[in-house]
């Protein structure tokens, strides 16, 4: 579903600065090679991160679903000096792609780019992050938040992805499958968290920012 009309959509990114060529290659490629090429970030939300990432400037930030690593680039843009993003996915078929990806990126070397699954990594990760952007299994979404919660630095942000899943989270009765479900008590579960504050912003398929308060 589309939330605004193509064309708007289309004037946007004809007013948003330009992807570089790496992320142009990294774009063409996954749709040209890659399974599910629709999960890409892309043009307009890989730029909103590298804004956000860059308006925080994090020491640290945690990224749980790379795909072909169009993201983890976008937000390692606004990595300070000795900054890292640790970035987690479980799909090693993908790996050889995008290490070279990354050994392509200006900041390349920050990105610390981990396979396996990450609700076994991440509880053995010994950082305190600024940012975490939660993009893998949907399902999981509730178990991520509070695997990273006590890792996130008083107020530092966390993002998240798909949170209106392709409109489906205004669907009714058998309309909501299992995804769906996870989506919406994954939304419902951060919006009565009293220890923090929360924006569901209609970016692409939805992002949720939060703030740990
Ligand atoms: N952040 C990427 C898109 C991520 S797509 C971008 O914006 O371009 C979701 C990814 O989550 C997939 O690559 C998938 O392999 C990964 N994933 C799914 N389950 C996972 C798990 N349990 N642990 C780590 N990664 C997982
Ligand atoms: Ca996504």
């Amino acid at each position: 579903m589309e939330f605004i009309d193509p064309r708007l959509t289309e004037y946007c990114e004809n007013h948003t600065t330009e992807e570089s060529d790496l992320l142009k290659k990294i774009n063409r490629d996954t749709n040209a090679e890659v399974l599910m090429p629709r999960m890409i970030s892309g043009h307009i939300q890989g730029a909103f991160l590298s804004f956000i990432s860059n308006m925080i400037q994090p020491k640290r930030i945690l990224e749980i679903g790379t795909y072909t690593g169009y993201s983890a680039i976008c937000l390692a843009t606004g990595l300070s000096e000795k900054g890292k993003i640790i970035t987690i996915d479980i799909n090693a078929e993908l790996q050889e792609r995008v290490q070279t990806y990354f050994d392509a990126a200006e900041n390349g070397n920050k990105i610390d780019y981990r396979i396996g699954n990450a609700i076994e990594i991440i509880p053995e990760l010994n950082e305190v992050f600024d940012l975490v952007f939660i993009d893998a299994d949907k399902e999981n979404y509730s178990n991520y938040y509070q695997l990273i919660f006590d890792k996130v630095k008083k107020g530092g942000f966390i993002l998240a992805d798909n949170v209106l899943w392709s409109g489906k989270v205004i669907a009714q009765g058998s309309k909501i499958d299992k995804d769906t479900k996870a989506i919406l008590d994954f939304n419902l579960m951060v919006h009565q968290d009293i220890r923090v504050k929360n924006i569901l912003l209609p970016i692409r398929d939805g992002i949720l920012i939060v703030q740990k308060i």
